[in-house]
């Protein structure tokens, strides 16, 4: 079956419709309609996948790639337009360009936890740069990907462009076939078996992976401002973000006052019953809650630590003096639960950090230059935001993606279109002028040689 949806993608491809700009805007023009006029299904859908609020769902997910559409659309002629490039002497009569051609047909593997941005988004990409494309949604956010299934037909060329639903082995068969990219968002274990099996076919890849995102609050800095920020982007979608700040790194002396600012902005958030708040998620799945319950073990709860597994429900919970050698400092977390570590100054911050895999992002609050700069400059990290959290993954014209551990690759804006593009370089020559190439004709000899 599989093998099926892949052959009749490559044969919409190789059938050239989808090379003209005109097919390209016109099918970005129909996804922004599916994803307009299918709104209230969509957040529907993800009600019952992850009880999401139906103000978080246009917010976090359908703004974004209604504004990526916007993008591609205005700019696609300037991206595929060919880009002169410096010529040497030998070439100054031709012309040298660079041209962004399509590659053929991507293999689009998505997360559960933001289920239209996770496939759409590189989809958006992928309509931009010419290619056909299959999107495996995650099972895990069934929901939304039956409705994926159903939708994007109905609006999008048929043929180039599908949708296989299903679980680990219809994506394992999918990835037995042959693609001319994988765009793979999850997990680093399953970003490695995506690797394997692309290289069987010499498959370049882009993996948008995860791990433990830094959050570094410095003693020096408005902590009830630096609070707000964090306890949102830590809390929302009940904590299942790629880029939520995994654990809080501070001083012993500020730990007490980080928890009460967390407190008060949870009672402005979510009220002191957060179960019953219609802006609080719930955990994807069974086990991932049991999985989140089982990294709580042992730690000493601050805030929170009410869980109900009939809903999936953990309450936003702070841990305190967490060790840095337990289970949960060394796995991502994915769920509403903050650990606060502390350490004795930026140096063993700094330390703390490099010791372990690169982060996909790296959070830094303080109001002093001289530790920001610090902070920046002796750590890596996918991305960073300096003073709040989340907020670089909302600016297009900044590359998305992760170094080391968290992934490689880089797609949002120009950026997807650039990945998903083979960058062709042309050198195109009259016949013209024959005689400027007799210095590279042989017979040679040290004579023709000098005088070159
Ligand atoms: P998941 O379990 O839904 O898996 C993602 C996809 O991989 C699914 O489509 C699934 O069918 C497929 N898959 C799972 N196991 C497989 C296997 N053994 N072989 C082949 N395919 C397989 O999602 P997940 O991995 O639980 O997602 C959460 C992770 O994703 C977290 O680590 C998170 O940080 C990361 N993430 C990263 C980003 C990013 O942009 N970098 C965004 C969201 C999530």
């Amino acid at each position: 079956m599989e093998k099926q949806v892949v052959d009749r993608a490559q044969q919409a491809f190789l059938s050239g419709r989808s090379r003209p700009l005109g097919f390209r805007l016109q099918q970005l023009r129909a996804l922004h309609r599916l994803i307009t006029e299918r709104e209230a299904d969509i957040v529907a859908a993800l009600k019952q996948d992850l009880n999401r609020s139906r103000f978080d769902t246009p917010l976090f997910e359908l703004i974004g790639l209604e504004n990526e559409i916007r993008l591609a659309e205005s700019s696609l002629s300037e991206w595929a337009a060919p880009r002169p490039v410096k010529k040497n002497l030998v070439t100054a009569s031709d012309d040298v360009y660079v041209q962004a051609e399509p590659l053929g047909v991507v293999l689009i593997i998505g997360a559960w936890n933001y289920p239209w941005a996770l496939t759409l988004q590189p989809l958006i990409g992928a309509i931009a740069a010419g290619n056909g494309a299959v999107v495996k949604p995650s099972e895990l956010s069934s929901h939304s990907s039956d409705l994926l299934k159903e939708l994007l037909p109905q609006y999008l060329d048929k043929e180039m462009y599908q949708v296989v639903t299903g679980g680990i082995p219809e994506s394992q068969e999918l990835l037995r076939q042959r693609f001319d990219h994988i765009f793979y968002t999850g997990n680093s274990i399953v970003g490695k078996i995506v690797m394997e099996a692309a290289a069987r076919h010499l498959t370049p890849v882009t993996l948008e992976l995860g791990g433990k995102s830094p959050c570094y609050i410095d003693k020096n800095c408005d902590l009830s401002v630096a609070c707000r920020r964090i306890t949102w982007g830590k809390f929302v979608n009940c904590g299942q973000t790629c880029i939520a700040p995994d654990y809080i790194l501070c001083e012993p002396g500020i730990q007490q006052r980080v928890i009460e600012g967390i407190q008060q902005t949870l009672m402005e958030f979510f009220t002191d019953n957060p179960k019953s708040s219609p802006d609080y998620g719930r955990i994807i799945n069974r086990r991932h809650f049991d999985r989140i319950v089982g990294l709580m073990e042992g730690c000493t709860v601050a805030l929170g630590g009410q869980t109900d597994s009939s809903e999936c429900y953990i309450a936003p919970t702070v841990l305190t003096d967490v060790s840095p050698h337990v289970r949960l400092m060394q796995e991502e977390i994915f769920g509403p639960v903050l650990p606060i570590v502390n350490v004795s100054s930026i140096d063993e911050a700094i330390h703390f950090i490099n010791r372990r895999e690169k982060p996909l992002a790296l959070y830094v609050f303080s109001s002093d230059k001289k530790v920001i700069k610090r902070m920046l400059s002796e750590t890596s990290s996918g991305g960073v935001t300096v003073n709040d959290v989340i907020m670089h993954y909302t600016v297009t014209s900044l590359p998305f993606g992760g170094v080391g551990n968290s992934g490689m690759g880089r797609y949002h804006g120009k950026h997807t279109f650039d990945q998903l593009s083979h960058h062709r370089a042309y050198l195109i020559k009259s016949l013209a002028m024959e005689s400027l190439n007799q210095a590279r004709y042989p017979p040679m000899s040290p004579a023709r040689l000098k005088r070159a």
